[in-house]
């Protein structure tokens, strides 16, 4: 599965996989104006890397985005390999599906997704990271 930013000069390929993740945190919504809509993976492939600026928006975690058109692209951790690849970016993927919502507890009112799939709160989020070693 292979996708690209609004100008093209980036693409992004990943395991074709079918799971969305939505993250509905303060920090993605400044970001992108609203809930960040992504695929996980752990092994992608970039074309276009030279084009890409990051900005460190955590202690453990950058997001990466076009330099010319302003694509948000993804999120990374800066160890362990972890990306949450931007789902917009592929728009001929068929068969995406919602799988889960994270952050829940920091969605604002003025919108619901009508999915039913599993949450998580920020702190249930914060245990699993405190849990996950990297590998
Ligand atoms: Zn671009
Ligand atoms: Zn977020």
């Amino acid at each position: 599965m292979k996708g690209h930013c609004l100008c093209g000069r980036i693409a992004i390929g990943c395991i074709d996989h079918t799971d969305v993740s939505v993250c509905h945190c303060s920090m993605c919504r400044r970001w992108g104006g609203g809930p960040f809509f992504s695929i996980e993976s752990k092994a992608i492939e970039i074309e276009g890397e030279k084009d890409i600026a990051h900005y460190r928006s955590s202690q453990w975690a950058e997001r990466g985005f076009c330099q010319h058109c302003g694509t948000h692209l993804y999120y990374r951790l800066q160890t362990g390999g972890f990306y949450a690849v931007s789902a917009g970016l592929f728009q001929d993927a068929a068969n995406l599906r919602l799988h889960s919502q994270i952050f829940i507890d920091k969605k604002p009112d003025y919108y619901a997704l009508a999915n039913k799939t599993p949450t998580m709160t920020e702190a249930q989020v914060m245990e699993m990271f405190k849990n996950w070693d990297g590998s």
